[in-house]
């Protein structure tokens, strides 16, 4: 299926740097750049700093970089809201001439009375719009009080406001839902104009942005009915807007910081593949048509993502999900580029970092990748399971126990004896020790001391990696004999 390119489609991501890059805005922006790429539009983004104390140009560069980790290419430099004030301003002014807006003189103290009168009486909270109406002279009499002013947006308790949501269908919202006459300024001299607020700014970045397509989480709905009576007053064309279900715990309670693991960067220092979390993130919510199967690329996804296929429900992180695709992910890596990804992990360890040591070879590192490649889910595996080939293990008392069994020692005796014998007749600096050969000294061993394979296998396995777990023994052994690390660990066990 291809679809028709329409190259009016320019869709945005909006995240305030007041932390580092949450999971829920990065599901935001895959289904915003899946939206675009799927037909041929634009990936922008926003950088909605206006909040000064809490904005952080740390959180800015956390919030590119993890976008471009996961591959989130955007196609235009980012706008920074900061930047784009006096526009804003300007839209206020426009307002406030048309009479969509006015200044509300209340002080904080009397809002919150007005408010604790409402709580007494079991009313919601909301503006009752009391300086809606000022005579021109009530105005003068707070300017000389010395008054500040806020700015309010006029919201006509009768209005419907109605819009069709991709995701949701036919939205109704009323007026008298939404709390009063909203602020879009914050408070200031009664000449000036404060600092514009959320919802008016982002009613006119979006316009100014020619911004076709508004996708951003369902937490969001009352801002859209907002919003949308700010695009009427200002005489500015409505975006289609889509809002995607929220991401839960395991309680089905929204995702928070609570939950602990929550950032993009959480997740790659987890040794999550970026791969892998883009393709989760896009399952969270959206379900793949049928014989699509779970695993693909964010290419695979936009040639067929559209909001039908998105779901109104809440979507439930589910850690066994992401842990199955991450290995999916680095199962289909090859021997190289696993290599690429552990070695710098391993060299944090001291691991394979002193030069001429078989062990810093990338051949063998190689090997060592490939090995161990089959049964990793996070790349910290590749960590944990490299261990007893960097460094002499202990041994496990499962594995003492092993040696401890009848023949155990004889045969792991013998089958050293066999190996220094075959060492000695192998031409001078050759370290190679096939397969072939090595299941013969097995086989040799086992006619000697007299016991079963299983036995000298397991013991074998005891002896090498001190424990009765890990990889396939034959390459194991291999491996272990290149760095002349074998036949001590042998010795040792006898
Ligand atoms: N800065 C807002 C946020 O991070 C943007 C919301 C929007 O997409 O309009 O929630």
């Amino acid at each position: 299926m291809t679809a028709a390119t329409d190259s009016s489609v320019r869709v945005r991501l909006a995240p305030s740097p007041t932390g580092t890059l949450h999971i829920g805005t990065a599901r935001t922006a895959v289904f915003n750049w899946l939206f675009a790429r799927r037909h041929g539009g634009r990936f922008l983004l926003r950088i909605e700093d206006t909040d000064k104390e809490r904005s952080n140009p740390e959180y800015t560069a956390n919030i590119l970089e993890g976008l471009q980790w996961l591959g989130l290419l955007w196609d235009e430099d980012p706008v920074i809201q900061s930047e784009r004030i006096e526009f804003h301003r300007a839209a206020i002014a426009q307002l406030l001439a048309s009479g969509h807006a006015y200044r509300c003189y209340a002080s904080e103290a009397e809002l919150t009375a007005m408010r604790e009168a409402q709580a007494a009486a079991k009313q919601a909270p909301r503006y009752d719009n009391r300086h809606r109406n000022l005579s021109p002279e009530q105005q003068q009499a707070f300017i000389a009080e010395g008054r500040e002013a806020v700015v309010r947006f006029k919201i006509d308790d009768h209005a419907t406001i109605s819009w069709h949501d991709l995701v949701r269908g036919e939205m109704r919202w009323s007026g008298g839902d939404l709390g009063g006459d909203m602020v879009i300024a914050r408070r200031a001299p009664a000449d000036q104009i404060g600092d514009p607020l959320y919802n008016l700014v982002v009613v006119v970045d979006d316009a100014a942005m020619a911004i076709s397509h508004v996708i951003r989480g369902e937490d969001h709905i009352a801002n859209t009915a907002k919003q949308l009576l700010l695009y009427e007053a200002l005489g500015l064309k409505q975006p289609v807007f889509a809002h995607t279900p929220l991401i839960l715990n395991q309680e089905g309670k929204k995702l928070s910081k609570r939950d602990g693991v929550t950032s993009v960067s959480d997740f790659r220092n987890l040794g999550y593949r970026p791969e892998a979390l883009a393709n989760y993130m896009t399952l969270l919510g959206w379900s793949p048509p049928e014989g699509m199967g779970e695993r693909f690329s964010l290419e695979q996804a936009a040639a067929v993502f559209d909001f039908d296929r998105v779901n109104r429900a809440g979507a439930r992180f589910d850690w066994d999900k992401l842990n199955w695709l991450n290995g999916q992910v680095l199962h289909g890596l090859d021997a190289e580029s696993l290599r690429d990804q552990l070695a710098p992990l391993w060299a944090e360890r001291g691991w394979g970092t002193t030069p001429g040591n078989p062990s810093a070879d990338p051949l063998w590192q190689r090997e060592l990748a490939a090995l161990l490649g089959p049964s990793l889910t996070l790349l910290a595996d590749g960590v944990d399971q490299a261990q007893p080939f960097f460094e002499t293990p202990e041994l496990t008392e499962a594995a003492q126990a092993q040696l401890a069994v009848e023949g155990a020692r004889p045969a792991l005796a013998a089958l050293t004896a066999a190996l220094e014998m075959a060492l000695s007749g192998a031409p001078a600096g050759s370290s190679g020790l096939t397969t072939d050969q090595a299941q013969q000294l097995l086989a040799e061993a086992c006619t000697t001391a007299g016991i079963k394979k299983g036995v000298i296998m397991k013991s074998l396995r005891a002896a090498l990696l001190g424990s009765l777990q890990g990889p396939d023994l034959m390459t194991t052994w291999l491996l272990l004999h290149q760095l002349g690390d074998d036949l001590p660990r042998l010795k040792r066990a006898i």
